[in-house]
C-alpha cells in the first residue's frame, strides 16, 4: 500500500485522481490511467469471449422508451429506473423556470417525458433488435455489447456507481444451447479472473427486486438457481462485490419479445455481464493505487 493511502477506498481513488469528484454519490470522473486498466479488461474479455464469434453491437447509455416500458423494467426495479425528460413549454412558462430556478424551487415539475430512458443493463437494448429480426436460426445468436447503464443506487461505496459500464455476452437460442453458454462462461470467468491476481468467490444470488412481491420473485431466482456472481472483496472481506453476473431468463425475454427458434419454441436467453468498473476497483484495491507497481505477471496478462 502506498504511504499516504488509508482504508477508506474510495478516499485513495480520489486522492490519487484515479476517480474524480462531481459532487453526486456514485457519479464520478475517470482518469486516464483508470480509463486504460477498463480498456485492457474490456480487452481481455475479448480474449476470452470473441472465439465464440458473437455479433458486435454498441448503443448509445440511452434506449427506446416504449422498448422500455414493454421490458417489464418498471415492475421489477422502479427504484432503480432513470428517465430522460425535457422542457417543452412557452415562453411564459420559461420565464417561470428560470424564475424557480433562481428561488432554489422545484423547477422539473413542468418537464415533460421524451422517448428516452436511460440504459439499465446492457441487454435491454438488443431484444426488441432481435425480435424484430424474425426467428432464429438452428444456432441461435450471440451478442457482444458493452453500454453505460445507469441505476439510481447512490452510494459512498465506490463499486456503487449511478453510471457504469457492463460488458455483456447474451446468447438466445433451445434450453440446452443457453445454458450451455451459461455453464462455460460460468467456467472461464473463473479462470479469466484467477489470471488477474484477485481473490473471488462464485456464490448463487438474486437481483434487487422491488417490494413484498419481490421478495418471492428473488427467493425463486435463487432456488432456481438462475443468477450466479462472481464476488469480489473490495470495500471489505464481509460483504464482497459482484463483478462478474451470469444470469439465465429461462424464456422471459423471448415471450416478452416474441422471439422463436426455428421449431417455434419460445426461446430462451442467458447472458454474462462484467461490471468494467467494479473489475477496475477490485485491481487498484487488491494490487495498489499505482499501476506500475502491479505484480509483473498481472500486468503481463492486462498490457500483453
Ligand atoms: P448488486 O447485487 O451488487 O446490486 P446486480 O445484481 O444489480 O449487482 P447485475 O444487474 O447482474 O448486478 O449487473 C451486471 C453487472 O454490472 C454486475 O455483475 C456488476 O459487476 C455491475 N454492476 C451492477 N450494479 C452496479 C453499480 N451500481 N455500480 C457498478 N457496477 C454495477
Ligand atoms: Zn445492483
Amino acid at each position: 500500500m502506498c504511504q499516504s493511502c488509508t482504508n477508506n477506498l474510495l478516499d485513495n481513488l480520489l486522492k490519487h485522481g484515479h476517480l474524480i469528484d462531481t459532487g453526486v454519490d456514485g457519479l464520478y470522473g475517470r482518469s486516464g490511467v483508470f480509463e486504460d486498466v477498463v480498456m485492457r479488461f474490456d480487452a481481455l474479455i475479448t480474449r476470452w469471449g470473441g472465439g465464440d464469434g458473437p455479433e458486435v453491437m454498441r448503443f448509445p447509455p440511452a434506449m427506446n422508451r416504449k422498448h422500455f416500458e414493454k421490458s417489464g423494467y418498471l415492475k421489477s426495479f422502479p427504484h432503480l429506473a432513470g428517465t430522460v425528460h425535457s422542457f417543452a413549454g412557452d415562453e411564459k412558462a420559461h420565464a417561470n423556470l428560470l424564475e424557480q430556478v433562481g428561488n432554489g424551487e422545484d423547477w422539473t415539475l413542468g418537464q415533460k417525458s421524451t422517448e428516452v430512458v436511460l440504459t439499465p443493463a446492457a441487454c435491454y437494448v438488443l431484444y426488441p433488435v432481435v425480435a424484430k429480426r424474425g426467428p432464429l436460426s438452428g444456432e441461435g445468436a450471440l451478442f457482444d455489447l458493452q453500454s453505460y447503464c445507469f441505476r439510481h443506487e447512490p452510494s459512498k461505496e465506490p463499486t456503487r456507481m449511478q453510471l457504469f459500464r457492463m460488458r455483456e455476452y447474451v446468447r438466445f437460442g433451445t434450453p440446452d444451447q443457453v445454458t450451455e453458454f451459461r455453464a462455460t462462461w460460468l467456467e472461464r470467468g473463473q479462470k479469466m479472473m484467477a489470471e488477474l491476481g484477485v481473490p473471488f468467490d462464485l456464490d448463487v444470488a438474486n437481483d434487487p427486486f422491488f417490494g413484498r412481491a419481490g421478495r418471492m420473485l428473488a427467493n425463486n431466482q435463487r432456488d432456481q438457481r438462475l443468477k450466479f456472481e462472481l464476488l469480489i472483496p473490495i470495500n471489505s472481506v464481509e460483504s464482497p462485490t459482484a463483478c462478474l453476473s451470469f444470469n439465465y431468463h429461462q424464456d422471459h425475454f423471448g415471450s416478452t419479445w416474441g422471439i422463436q427458434t426455428p421449431d417455434g419454441e419460445v426461446a430462451h436467453t442467458a447472458c454474462v455481464g462484467f461490471g468494467m468498473e467494479r473489475v477496475a476497483l477490485a485491481l487498484f484495491k487488491h494490487h495498489g493505487m499505482n499501476v506500475e507497481n502491479w505484480p509483473a505477471a498481472i500486468r503481463k496478462v492486462l498490457w500483453s
